[in-house]
């Protein structure tokens, strides 16, 4: 028989192995995961042969029945769970961009538990439109006449370009054709919305008569694209909005900005670059302004598009809106979140996001301290783990060159390669997820939330006490 075959025989059939897992099963797990944990291990066991590479079988009985537990319990686990967000990127798209809020987070399982005005106006008993239940909060905030809000900025975008520009031109310029990551291409865009693109400038420079030179009985929209993840320097100019606005006034073409990020507050004062604000894009006259729920603004994924009456209304009744429309939780965390900027010393503390962006550095040395304090003051720790500066990132293709003085636990990791340690802790039952940099692992502190400390305290403990082996 061949080595492959005899290895192929030694693997165990499904019913043993049940009946060799009852007793270990403590946890009441639905079969049909138990079965399916199993067979898949087993045939991940089966591929491996066949592949004809070295295959080491687990020895005994007990060998197996560890790897099945582990499976089963892999496979019971949800697939979305928390993570410790020790990379100092305060908007990781990858990580679920913003956190909520506790008013947010009440607001959402208020929708969840129960049913809701959604779509029902209380005053006449007939059918609301959800669209009110935030729009006026917008209004005020942003000074805009009308608003809407749907699934995420990119459908923002889509929407106001498909009804604003259906099979005809949106001039734009050539500095601002930008991918946002995932794919999400203004181009491609523009292309799947039905506008036809003219592009103007050059990729450094643009000038408002590029805009006029072009703009014919078929233009539509003039377009500016806030370049929030990259950025121009040297010999460069592009157009104001509120110079556009003019423009569109002048030639009777409404203009829209995608503004990325969409900030409410300028964060300046806090040491942040200056990012324009919704407002003042609003007031430089701007006829729709599309951004973002869940960057800068700290709410939940969201498009948010305020504009002009008219063009507002137009978007509104376009069918593709329904396509996009918003959920009933986005909606019950959006104006939870929206309501803390009409207190704005309010909102910086309680919007988690900008919490985290505005907290200083000394704050966030102290609570090293008090890590540090609460392992204890072990020779092996000062060894292994020192509280050093470092430098943490907005994220969210947010203020992309800009850096925000930090704090970190630098693991030194002895024996181990740093890559194989991040695994280990990427690993962990609440995984932690970390930087690497020189060879040694950074756990930023600003992105470390009160609640992750008695966590984090543990897994430090856990890998003083024992190593990564464990
Ligand atoms: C992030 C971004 C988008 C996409 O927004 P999502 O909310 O992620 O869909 C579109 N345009 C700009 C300029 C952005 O920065």
């Amino acid at each position: 028989m061949s080595e492959q075959n005899k290895l192929l025989r030694k693997l165990p059939k499904i019913d043993l192995v049940l009946d060799n897992l009852e007793n270990l099963l403590l946890e009441r797990i639905p079969v049909a995961i138990v079965k399916s944990a199993i067979r898949e291990t087993i045939d991940t066991f089966r591929v491996q042969i066949l592949g004809g590479g070295h295959v080491k079988l687990p020895g005994s009985t007990k060998d197996w029945n560890d790897v099945f537990l582990k499976a089963i319990e892999k496979k019971n686990r949800p697939n979305l769970q928390r993570v410790i967000n020790g990379t100092g990127v305060v908007i990781h798209t990858n990580l679920g961009r913003s956190l909520l809020g506790p008013e947010s987070i009440k607001a959402l399982q208020t929708a969840g538990a129960y049913f809701t005005n959604l779509e029902f106006d209380l005053s006449t008993g007939s059918r609301g439109s959800r669209y009110s239940l935030v729009e006026e909060i917008i209004c005020d905030l942003t000074g805009a006449e009308a608003a809407l809000v749907v699934n995420n900025n990119a459908a923002a975008v889509l929407l106001a370009l498909n009804t604003l520009s259906f099979h005809k031109k949106t001039v734009v310029s050539r500095g601002q054709l930008v991918e946002i990551g995932g794919s999400f291409r203004i181009p491609d865009v523009m292309e799947r919305s039905g506008a036809l693109m003219v592009e103007v400038g050059a990729t450094n420079r643009t000038h408002l008569v590029d805009y006029e030179k072009v703009i014919d009985e078929e233009t539509a929209l003039l377009l500016k694209v806030h370049t929030s993840n990259f950025r121009l320097i040297g010999f460069t100019s592009e157009v104001s909005a509120s110079d556009l606005a003019v423009l569109g006034k002048q030639y009777q073409v409404p203009v829209m900005e995608d503004l990325g990020s969409g900030s409410l507050i300028d964060l300046a004062p806090w040491g942040l670059p200056k990012e324009p604000t919704v407002q003042e894009i609003v007031k430089a006259g701007v006829d729709v302004v599309t951004f973002s729920g869940d960057k800068l603004l700290g709410g939940p994924q969201a498009g948010i598009i305020v504009g002009k009456k008219d063009i507002i209304a137009r978007i509104k009744s376009n069918p593709m809106n329904r396509a996009l429309r918003i959920d009933k939780f986005t909606l019950a965390s959006l104006e939870a979140v929206l309501r803390e900027y009409y207190d704005f010393e309010q909102a910086l503390q309680s919007v988690p996001t900008l919490s985290m962006l505005t907290n200083d550095a000394g704050n966030i040395k102290k609570k090293g301290q008090r890590i540090l304090r609460r392992l204890g003051g072990a020779v092996k720790l000062r060894e292994t783990i020192q509280l050093k500066p470092t430098v943490s990132r907005v994220g969210g293709g947010a203020m992309p060159e800009h850096g925000l003085d930090s704090w970190a636990l630098v693991i030194r990791p002895g024996d181990t390669s740093a890559s194989e340690l991040e695994r280990w802790f990427r690993g962990l039952t609440v995984p932690l997820i970390l930087r690497i940099e020189d060879k040694q692992m950074i756990i930023d502190l600003r992105t470390i939330l009160e609640d992750d400390i008695p966590l984090l305290i543990d897994i430090l403990k856990n890998y003083l006490d024992k190593g990564q082996k464990n």
